[in-house]
């Protein structure tokens, strides 16, 4: 066909070009990885301003991160052939947000420049409202109201909202009023929390319709990418900007209920009637209706809904923990009246045996509506599983295949590295650092940059150099010991009258009378702990020591109490740097790499390859994909599967989708038969996800080592349902392996039993025991 117009619009399909330029009334498009859903978007942005239908501080369009914000923008001047000025509006729902909010901050009692308080900042500011109400914060931790809250303003509550019900569940009720006076402290300190920069916005715009109108009248067109994944509260944000903006004689707020229903026409059907509803969903979409053919349940567009389209897909939804409700996406065309439904069916990302992996993998899933997906381009490499004897061969394996990818030409910028749980990274970095392979950390610090890690660091690097002040002065109240500002000030002052370093300051200063009996005491113990340990290392393994001060020290501790989720997260990485440090000969050689680690200065601009969580890496895509750890309780997560079950499965099984599908050419799982978790080895299964991979479009390798399937060439194929993919070597049954895996790993696990080994033992007799076996 052959396509006229402007250049941006040539390269695209017929539906693709559809969703570009039916740019009046509400548009879903629905569809499936890699089918060109934000290459549209950033199209559509293009065409608008070219037709001249809007100027660039008209549109207001929604990115998931910053990067992407950045990325749109660029692509845009490329498609456009000069760059863009001014977009003002493009960007996350947080900075739109928040510079909404500061526009407009006295109406919610705030200065216009407001701090953002980031988790630590929340969770402090809570756990002095709990101090100040008597309430154990032992008991009732900070981090877990902290949880609580932002769940609420996801949901779009303000205190007055939370029902009753849900208060309950902290400190005996108080919850609500926590909420509460949380919110009147964040006034008086000037500072709103993420979860504010919408919900603050959401309160303005129906307190104040004639600055909703005001923004309702400048945003000519929406556009929102990831729509799969956004929250109550980003919808109702959305939802009453979308609104065309109505004439003033109708901006008293209603209640909800003394206006004619929604679906009647006319007059009577206007906004206002939104603009104090406070149940988002008051119907659920059932899944048929959602599946109803759009061309004919489509109604006629309605004079009050505004140009917005949205770009998503079901099977992406990963962030249901962080409280997105998929229904957003599936209920478009009831929250949107006479919405346009487009879907894409054409992947323009893989190649046919990455896509069918994929598809096949989510197909397993019962809460989607199912989609077609295909391409055109050719099959290209099977998806390869790897097994490795344990983590760090699949590390030094992955090491290996990149340098080999990089040696045949390719970018270290086409590579990516994506796991599932953050402590999987620190293996890897290691490794990138003793190869000298450039890396950079996507959407999260590096694993030795994380505060729990520093906080580690710090305690090690004191042991090793009492005249290290930075870390001294970094931990010396943490956990808290009732040192604060005005002890470390007194220490600086002391230290630098007499030019000792601050350790030596807390040495003397704790034989004067210059503190109160009950700090003096406190930074005694300090010194005397330090000292202790520093006789210790003589005599002690470095790992040990390490254990010991993060044990006595309180700081492991102090995460323990924390029973939150991530905190569950901190105390793993702080097991991985224990681990970590097993690879040195002593504590001076670990820190010197470690300072090499961090040495290493990650230019935005070089070739890298990437390492991100299988959750940061929405949207994006990379030629090389590298999946590691695909095995029971690390991926599917045994926690989400412990705390949301089958939906908690469906989700984990969209990460592995989402996974697959970044990958352009080239897609390799690996799983290891032994991880160290929690600092014990544990004998591992598969992830259950490989049994549902079809056997046609992958491929499985032996690693370097050949040690995961055991020297005989008994693969362990068993795990995976259609054995003719694996070969004729297969020949052992599954349970004599799994028996003999059993005794070997007795002997070689040597710490006892762990929850995981547990784990993957209940599996086994419920499944079948089919894991590879072992060569000696
Ligand atoms: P995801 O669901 O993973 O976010 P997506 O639907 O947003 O994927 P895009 O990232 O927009 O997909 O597109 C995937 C790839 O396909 C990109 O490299 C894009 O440039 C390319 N692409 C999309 N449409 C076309 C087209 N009509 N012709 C050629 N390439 C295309
Ligand atoms: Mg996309």
């Amino acid at each position: 066909r052959a396509s006229v117009g402007p250049k941006y619009l040539s390269g695209l399909n017929p539906e693709q070009r559809d969703a570009v330029e039916t740019l009046d009334g509400p548009v879903l498009v629905l569809a499936g990885a890699g089918t060109g859903k934000t290459r549209v978007l950033t199209t559509r942005i293009a065409h608008i301003l070219s037709q001249g239908r809007a100027r660039p501080a008209e549109i207001l369009s929604v990115t998931f991160t910053n990067k992407a914000a950045r990325e749109m923008k660029h692509r845009l001047g490329q498609m456009l052939g000069h760059a863009v000025e001014g977009m003002p509006w493009l960007g996350t729902f947080h900075s739109i947000g928040g510079r909404i909010l500061r526009t407009h901050a006295e109406l919610a009692q705030l200065k216009s420049n407001f701090t953002v308080l980031d988790t630590d900042d929340q969770v402090r500011l809570l756990k002095q409202l709990l101090q100040a109400d008597n309430i154990d914060d032992k008991r009732w931790p900070a981090r877990m109201l902290a949880g609580l809250i932002d769940g609420w303003k996801n949901r779009g509550l303000t205190p007055s909202q939370v029902p009753s019900g849900e208060a309950a569940v902290f400190a005996n009720g108080k919850g609500g009023k926590l909420y509460a006076s949380y919110q009147e402290r964040l006034k008086i300190l000037n500072a709103a929390d993420f979860g504010d920069l919408l919900l603050e916005d959401i309160r303005i715009f129906r307190e104040h319709p004639d600055i909703l109108r005001q923004y309702q009248q400048r945003f000519k067109f929406i556009l929102v990418d990831e729509y799969q994944d956004t929250n109550v509260a980003q919808y109702l944000w959305l939802r009453l900007l979308s609104q065309a903006p109505t004439s003033p004689s109708f901006t008293s707020p209603r209640v909800r209920g003394e206006v004619a229903s929604q679906s009647d026409a006319g007059e009577a059907d206007s906004p206002q009637t939104e603009l104090v509803e406070t149940a988002p969903h008051p119907d659920a979409l059932s899944a048929s209706e959602a599946r109803r053919d759009p061309a004919s349940g489509a109604r006629e567009q309605t004079p009050h809904v505004k140009n917005i389209c949205c770009v998503g897909d079901d099977d992406q939804s990963i962030y249901g923990w962080r409280g997105a409700e998929v229904d957003n996406i599936l209920r478009f065309d009831h929250d949107f009246p006479g919405a346009k439904v487009i879907r894409l069916e054409r992947n323009y990302r893989s190649t046919g045996h990455i896509l069918a992996a994929a598809s096949h993998l989510i197909a397993h899933n019962e809460g989607r509506l199912g989609k077609t997906l295909r391409t055109e381009d050719h099959d290209g490499e099977k998806v390869t599983v790897t097994g490795s004897w344990d983590s760090e061969e699949e590390a030094r394996g992955i090491g290996e295949e990149i340098e080999q990818i990089q040696r045949q030409g390719e970018k270290l910028n086409e590579i990516a590295i994506l796991v599932r749980a953050s402590y999987q990274m620190r293996e890897f970095e290691d490794r990138f650092v003793t190869l000298g392979l450039p890396y950079r950390v996507i959407g999260g610090p590096r694993f030795y940059e994380r505060a729990e890690i520093r906080d580690a660091l710090a305690y090690l690097r004191v042991i090793n150099s009492p005249a290290d002040d930075l870390a001294f002065e970094r931990i010396v109240n943490v956990p808290k010991r009732g040192l604060g500002d005005a002890t470390v000030q007194m220490l600086h002052d002391h230290a630098r009258k007499r030019r000792i370093p601050l350790f030596e300051a807390a040495r003397a200063v704790v034989e004067t009378d210059e503190l109160k009996p009950k700090a003096r005491g406190s930074l005694r113990d300090v010194v005397a702990q330090f000292d202790r340990w520093r006789a210790q290392r003589e005599v002690t393994a470095h790992t040990d020591l390490a254990q010991i001060v993060l044990d006595e020290s309180g700081y492991t501790e102090m995460w323990q109490k924390d029973r939150s989720a991530d905190a569950a997260g901190r105390l793993e990485n702080l097991k991985e740097l224990v681990r970590s440090m097993e690879e040195f000969e002593n504590l001076q050689g670990f820190l010197e790499h470690i300072s090499l680690v961090m040495d290493r200065d990650g230019g935005a601009e070089e070739d890298a390859v990437s390492l991100m969580t299988l959750h940061s890496a929405k949207g994006l895509e990379f030629d090389n994909v590298f999946l590691p750890g695909w095995e029971e309780g690390l991926f599917p997560s045994q926690r989400t599967l412990d705390e949301q079950g089958r939906a908690g499965l469906e989700e984990e099984r969209r990460l592995g989708h989402v996974g697959l599908t970044r990958a352009r050419r080239r897609a390799k799982i690996y799983f290891a038969t032994n991880r160290r978790i929690h600092g014990t080895w544990s004998t591992t299964i598969p992830s259950r996800f490989l049994d549902e991979l079809p056997s046609a479009n992958v491929e499985i390798t032996e690693s370097k080592g050949g040690s995961a399937w055991g020297g005989t060439g008994g693969y362990g194929a068993s795990r995976f349902d259609d054995m003719e993919a694996f070969g004729s070597t297969y020949s052992t049954p599954g349970w004599q392996r799994a028996q003999a895996n059993r005794n070997r790993s007795g002997g070689r696990s040597g710490g006892g039993q762990s929850g995981f080994e547990e784990q993957a033992s209940s599996f086994s007799s419920s499944s079948g025991p089919d894991f590879g076996s072992f060569s000696s």
